[in-house]
């Protein structure tokens, strides 16, 4: 079986499923993706310490957002869950020396459904989801190394989270604020080269501060990048921003062939 890719997604605000061209980009990624056996998704919005892992089955999802129109509360993406994965998963951990714990009862946020809802409409691929366990960028990097292995298991290891995230500072009319574009692209040239030592200090990059004023959206993009060789080949499916400070610049590594 050949080696699935890893991707970082830019996941965005729920008010992305009502943006057509972001919506087809991502149905295009996932047409163009080999198609996974199980996807495992690290989210923004799920950190614990130690890690979790969620549900192993299909659960209610997670509407964790306020304030958004009645209907985004209805969505739904019954995908099969994934025991086996999670299975997988445990050993993986165990043998890199990972501590972990079990929330079979949580269900998946909406950093996980809204782009698969994008990605992968049918929500037919088993998903599960694991938390984000640390802040430390070697934690993550270490993480990824040991769930790496799954990619040779036709495993999509789907990292996300946003680039740029600051709710206090987004902007109207699709003006892009200078801070986040200077992090954006600082970043895309950082993964482009691979130049990890750079990477790990992100916190001192052209635009860090406002860009990024506390670290989640961030982070799952270091648990992607640890399960990547070094300079694998790699591109951006999808670029560009909402509201002018959330980037939606999303990472793929590898071709899957
Ligand atoms: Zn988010």
């Amino acid at each position: 079986m050949a080696r699935m890719p890893v991707m970082f997604i830019g996941h965005g605000s729920p008010l992305t499923l009502e943006q057509p061209q972001r919506l087809l980009e991502w149905q295009q990624w996932g047409t163009n993706l080999p198609r996974p056996q199980a996807i495992l998704v690290i989210s923004a919005h799920w950190e614990t310490r130690p890690l979790m892992i969620g549900t192993a089955q299909t659960a209610p999802l997670i509407y964790d957002f306020y304030g958004f129109p009645e209907a985004y509360y209805q969505l739904n993406y019954p995908a099969p869950g994934a025991s086996a994965l999670a299975s997988r998963v445990r050993q993986q951990l165990l043998q890199a020396g990972i501590a972990f714990g079990e929330r079979p009862e949580r269900g998946w946020d909406h950093g996980v459904w809204i782009p698969l809802l994008g990605l992968y409409p049918q929500a037919d691929i088993p998903v599960l989801q694991i938390s984000l366990p640390s802040q430390d960028v070697d934690e993550l990097l270490a993480l990824g190394a040991a769930l790496a292995p799954l990619r040779a298991e036709g495993v999509l290891i789907m990292a996300s989270g946003l680039i740029t995230h600051n709710l206090r500072q987004w902007t109207p009319d699709g003006v892009v604020a200078p801070w986040a574009r200077a992090f954006d692209e600082w970043l895309a040239e950082k993964l482009q080269r691979d130049d990890r030592q750079a990477l790990h200090a992100w916190a001192s990059a052209p635009g860090a501060n406002e860009s990024v004023p506390t670290p989640e959206h961030l982070l799952p993009l270091f648990v992607a990048l640890g399960a990547t060789e070094r300079h694998e080949v790699m591109h951006f499916p999808v670029t560009g921003f909402e509201f002018g400070s959330f980037s939606h610049r999303s990472v793929q590594w590898g071709t899957g062939e």
